[in-house]
């Protein structure tokens, strides 16, 4: 399915996921790259070694919860948009994500935006928390939303309302 579609099925996510216990406890990288390709920006940004794909570059990239400590250097650092941060520990009833987005214009923090599961389906509402785009991200601007828990396994992207008016 996932190579007619390229959509992640929800069994290939949740591998990707660390235990809902870790995410609880603070920010931590979710890599969901599910394809043997070459290409290791995100091993060689972690300035923590919590990224390892080893010595064939081909190899899919194997975070260790453990180590991450959920700063987001390697969200911006991804070509492929393929690393976001999940982050437990706000709320009871919310999560945060920090997600690569390279659209423009960019949301002003504050803004009510529209959440996207991985099939770019409308699925939630989101809150822009804060917008990241210094000059080291490279033009990949790194956005903070806060999102319904519910949500958690399903939200991956977002669009802004005016987007969705056309
Ligand atoms: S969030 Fe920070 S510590 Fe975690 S994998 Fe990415 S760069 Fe490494
Ligand atoms: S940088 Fe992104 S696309 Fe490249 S191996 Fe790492 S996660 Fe996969």
């Amino acid at each position: 399915m996932f190579e007619q579609t390229g959509v992640a099925t929800r069994e290939m996510v949740m591998e990707k996921f660390p235990p809902i216990e870790r995410i609880n406890k603070g920010p931590v990288a979710v890599v969901e790259c599910y394809q043997k390709i070459p290409c290791n920006p995100c091993q060689t940004a972690c300035p923590f070694g919590a990224i390892q794909i080893g010595e064939d570059i081909n190899e899919i990239p194997r975070r260790d919860e453990a180590v991450c400590t959920g700063c987001g250097v390697c969200v911006a650092k991804c070509p492929g948009l393929s690393i976001m941060i999940v982050d437990g520990s706000k709320s009871p009833d919310t999560v945060e994500f920090r997600i690569p987005y390279e659209f423009l214009p960019l949301p002003a923090a504050g803004e009510r935006v529209v959440g996207l599961d991985r099939a770019g389906e409308p699925i939630c509402a989101a809150t822009v928390k804060k917008v990241m785009n210094p000059p080291a991200f490279d033009r990949t601007p790194v956005i903070t939303l806060e999102v319904e828990r519910k949500y958690l396994y399903e939200f991956r992207n977002f669009r802004r309302e005016a987007e969705a008016r056309g």
